[in-house]
């Protein structure tokens, strides 16, 4: 790996990748924003990569609209609420960890802060392709091949009826395929299947009906050239490290 590589992974990377275990406000304002005055809260990392990154699969103006509109938006009010309930020092892991414990809107814009964090991270304009490692074999173990990952994942992703997102999670060990409805996250505690998320996709219309209108399959279709699929490794390896042991 050169050193822009390197760093690439380092600053940007990195930040997703532990964002499910590090408080969020920690990495992004130390890591993200240097230079920039301490702040507490949750911010919203740089996008890692420019909007028209992920043409042809993925338009400029989505990726415009959905990073600066809906992804700010759920940032500025999880932030407004975790003040008002006097919450924002919390790792935002933490909190969704025990969201049935605050009021709903936690759950909602808690939830869509997060999930657009990984979300963004899990994309690059150098993914698709396969997975490789320690994942694949995970992969091939719990679903007998790639192929069928992706047929159960894509059947996850097409049968969110409305808003909300496919997910691969590791849960007591092995990989399994879920979805959620809204902005939950399989980290909360009221979800339904709860798991440690490694990859995931937004089904929410504003993530593809500027370009596919009515068509999610297309759309489904298209994410697999753009999935990260280094960083979903490392999300796998990093939960094996802090919690494989004995599980
Ligand atoms: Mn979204």
């Amino acid at each position: 790996m050169d050193k822009r590589s390197f760093l690439k992974i380092g600053l940007l990377g990195a930040a997703g990748l532990f964002a499910s275990f590090l408080p969020v406000k920690g990495v992004a304002s130390r890591m993200l924003r240097k230079g920039s005055r301490r702040r507490t809260g949750f911010v919203q990392q740089d996008l890692p990569y420019a909007f028209n990154a992920l043409e042809p699969y993925i338009d400029s103006l989505t990726m415009e609209l959905h990073y600066t509109q809906h992804h700010a938006s759920y940032t500025k009010k999880f932030n407004q609420l975790a003040t008002e309930l006097g919450i924002v020092e919390k790792p935002a892991r933490e909190i969704l960890a025990h969201v049935s414990l605050y009021p709903e809107a936690v759950r909602n814009n808690g939830g869509g802060y997060l999930n657009h964090v990984l979300f963004w991270n899990m994309m690059s304009p150098t993914g698709g392709g396969n997975p490789s490692g320690i994942l694949l074999d995970a992969i091939n173990r719990d679903f007998k091949s790639f192929d069928a990952f992706q047929s159960a994942f894509e059947m996850a992703a097409k049968s969110v009826f409305g808003s909300g997102w496919a997910w691969l999670i590791v849960k007591d060990g092995r990989l399994r395929v879920t979805a959620t409805r809204n902005q939950d996250n399989p980290l909360m505690d009221v979800a339904d299947e709860p798991g440690f998320p490694l990859l995931c996709l937004d089904v929410w219309e504003h993530a593809y009906y500027m370009k596919n209108q009515n068509r999610r399959a297309d759309y489904i279709s298209d994410f697999w050239h753009v999935v990260n699929w280094e960083y979903v490794g490392k999300r796998y390896a990093l939960w094996q490290k802090k919690f494989a042991t004995g599980a």
